[in-house]
């Protein structure tokens, strides 16, 4: 198969070049048929590192970059997870099979255990399609990301595949004391960050270098 070939090769290439740093991360990686997530036209590219439009101005991330985001997720097995930005869905299907090799399925009696959001339906419900389509137990909500999704939290992690300006407070308060939010803050220059959530409430900051994601979009 000309794909799953190409798939391995890109991260074989990626492990070469220290952009992936855990097991689980890297078999997701070999497993999500990423040209399945992106439009027809720019399948030829889906395995070349880098990011490809999706539609509505919209990007899905360079694989290097959503490796590191899954790899600063450091999940722990049965993790509840929740994310800003669904797209194509890519970068969820990655994270579902990160945490099924994480060690225990997350789809067991809590149903799907990746929640995420995304401002625009049109982009949702097709992500909702292709999550479906290839066994991915993601719930997918059409909505405003800065809200969260305070119906399933509290959540053990959470990731941001577009950027804010700073992190927003309402998806903070669903992570759970030890939890972490991952994700680029910014405006102009954004910085990736990970931020753990402390049994006080008080907040510690790691920043991972300079990045660029699309901006999140904010209700007017
Ligand atoms: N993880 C995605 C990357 C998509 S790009 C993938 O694998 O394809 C970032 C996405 O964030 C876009 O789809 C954009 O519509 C969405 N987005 C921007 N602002 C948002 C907001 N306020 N709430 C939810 N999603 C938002």
């Amino acid at each position: 198969m000309e794909f799953e070939t190409a798939r391995k090769r890109m991260v074989d290439r990626l492990l070469e070049h220290d952009r992936i740093e855990r097991e689980a991360t890297a078999e997701a990686l070999r497993t999500v048929p990423r040209h399945a997530f992106i439009p027809p036209d720019r399948r030829e590219h889906a395995y070349h590192d880098r990011p490809l439009p999706i539609g509505d101005g919209q990007t899905i991330s360079a694989p290097h970059m959503v490796a590191i985001v899954t790899d600063l997720l450091a999940l722990d097995p049965g993790d509840r997870v929740l994310e800003i930005g669904t797209g194509c869905g890519y970068h969820a299907a990655v994270t579902a099979e990160a945490l099924a090799r994480t060690g225990r399925d997350g789809r067991d009696d809590h149903g799907a255990s990746v929640y995420s959001v995304e401002y625009d339906s049109e982009l949702a419900d097709h992500a909702r399609e292709t999550l479906s389509e290839h066994g991915y137990d993601v719930d997918v909500r059409t909505g405003d990301g800065y809200e969260g999704w305070a119906e399933h939290a509290p959540y053990d992690r959470a990731y941001l595949t577009c950027a804010p300006e700073s992190l927003p407070e309402r998806v903070v308060e669903q992570i759970r004391p030890d939890g972490c939010v991952v994700g680029p803050v910014g405006r102009g220059q954004q910085t990736l960050v990970r931020a753990w959530r402390r049994e006080d409430g008080d907040i510690d900051r790691e920043t991972h270098g300079g990045v660029r994601f699309v901006p999140m979009r904010r209700d007017d």
